[in-house]
């Protein structure tokens, strides 16, 4: 009997000049010209024998010649076998995150700082507290699975003395357990940075750009920006590993390549640009077309940086660039990025008074908080995950089920339909902008003009 090609259930999206087929079920993907697309269409009446198929191949200057491409993308199958070259590595090495909500106070009042969309309590956290969860949290994941504690605010280093003591006593009585303060770099101390360096703690630094004028929504004064830029070379000039997170926005986001290469220089290797998200999900045309710009020519950046450097220490990251690249390959790129996302399997948030919440964005809300920690033996028996779950993931009814792209979508957090909407029901408020970016990035990963591998998955 003769091999019979067949073509899997696929999506087909016209990309200006060039066609995307997804693997309804899994959103492997490939891209073929007007003319290879003519053999798809033949096979979509039905299997044809395989000497046909490959008769037909053609390379249109494609790396893989079009049978192959098919073949390792899921878009078709011999006799209903499936040859896609499963990339898909899951990555143990994830940590478990708990987000701390250190305190609510902050002595910057950023533009866009979602603080004031949470109902936290108004005090600092405790460490006793902390560690009483911790404890909790340690029993039900095993003594293998490694933890990150994240210091988050209002501003972690108002309360310092607390995060030391707290770092200090898990130290002493947990194993595998890291730390990371997400601060705005305003408090930092050479006795600040010779603690978290003697403690192996991350930090991460928000920062919008190089200039003052990219931080309006940050800094009310120059004097208080130039100081931070000291506190960035005081880190720089330390062990202590730490990374640049920005928000991009429509006055920043044409200069970010510009800032990166500057921040580069000053030593910082570790970046993190995440585009502004609106609460009402307005956003221009104009703005998402600059964004997409400025994502695209910062993946470019990055490629050609880490392709000329061999050396690891001068090797760069900005994780929404590699959560792209590595989503588009289904490779696993952490807790947001993964279906369904990882609030409360993967991470969980606290609040400052210590009540457990399905993730910090939803810290304050009822409807999230973990109510069954005392007495759960796995994150999956809990009532509030499992039916955060059922919701996303399971029974989910949203607008992203007929997209193309759903498999694959690359700024999927729930909770901004929730939020916006009030339900888990819509589209994420940044579509338009997957849309833009995901043909333009499989265009360059097809053409073979960046390399993957040149996109490290790292956090800050
Ligand atoms: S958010 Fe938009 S691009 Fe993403 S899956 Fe939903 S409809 Fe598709
Ligand atoms: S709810 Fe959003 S921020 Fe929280 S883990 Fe899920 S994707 Fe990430």
């Amino acid at each position: 009997m003769k091999d019979l090609v067949y073509l899997n259930d696929i999506h087909i999206v016209d990309a200006s000049g060039v066609f995307i087929l997804l693997n309804k079920q899994i959103g492997s993907w490939c891209l073929v010209s007007r003319e290879e697309k003519k053999l798809v269409e033949r096979l979509s009446k039905g299997p044809l024998p395989l000497d046909i198929v490959q008769k037909e191949d053609s390379t249109s200057g494609e790396p893989l010649p079009l049978f192959r491409r098919l073949l390792v993308s899921g878009i078709i199958n011999i006799n209903d076998v499936c040859f896609l070259k499963d990339e898909y590595i899951e990555d143990e090495s994830q940590p478990f995150t708990i987000v701390v909500k250190t305190t609510d106070r902050c002595n910057l009042k950023c533009g866009y700082c979602y603080t004031e969309y949470t109902k936290i309590s108004h005090e600092s956290f405790s460490t006793e507290a902390l560690v009483g969860s911790l404890r909790r949290i340690r029993e039900i994941l095993g003594p293998k699975r490694k933890i990150l504690v994240v210091f988050h605010g209002g501003e972690p280093l108002l309360f310092f003395d607390e995060i030391k003591r707290a770092i200090l006593s898990i130290n002493s009585s947990f194993e595998n357990v890291d730390f990371s303060i997400q601060t705005n770099g305003t408090l930092l101390t050479p006795e600040t940075v010779s603690f978290l360096q003697d403690n192996s703690a991350r930090l991460g630094l928000s920062i919008d750009g190089h200039l003052f004028d990219m931080n309006r929504n940050r800094f009310k004064s120059e004097q208080t920006f130039l100081k931070v830029l000291d506190n960035i070379d005081l880190l720089s000039k330390s062990k202590v590993t730490f990374g640049l997170l920005s928000v991009v926005t429509a006055s920043n986001a044409p200069f970010m390549k510009e800032s990166l290469r500057w921040f580069i220089d000053r030593g910082v290797r570790s970046f993190v640009l995440n585009p502004m998200i609106s609460r009402k999900g307005n956003y221009s045309s104009a703005f998402l077309d600059l964004l997409a710009d400025s994502y695209i020519s910062v993946i470019r950046f990055i490629d050609d940086w880490n392709s000329k450097h061999t050396d690891k220490a001068q090797l760069i990251n900005e994780r929404s660039c590699s959560a792209m690249i590595h989503t588009l390959l289904l490779q696993d790129h952490g807790q947001c990025y993964s279906i369904p996302c990882g609030a409360g399997y993967n991470c969980l948030a606290l609040d400052t008074d210590n009540t457990p919440y399905l993730c910090d964005l939803f810290m304050g809300d009822p409807a999230f908080r973990i109510t069954e920690l005392s007495s759960i033996k796995t994150m999956g028996e809990e009532e509030t995950i499992k039916a955060f779950i059922n919701s996303t993931y399971i029974n989910r009814k949203d607008e992203c089920q007929d997209c193309p792209f759903d498999k694959i979508c690359l700024f999927r957090c729930p909770a901004d339909s929730y939020y916006i909407h009030g339900d888990f029901c819509h589209r994420h408020s940044l579509c338009e902008l997957t849309k833009r970016l995901i043909p333009r990035i499989m265009k360059l990963l097809s053409s073979k003009e960046i390399n993957p591998s040149n996109f490290i998955a790292l956090q800050v």
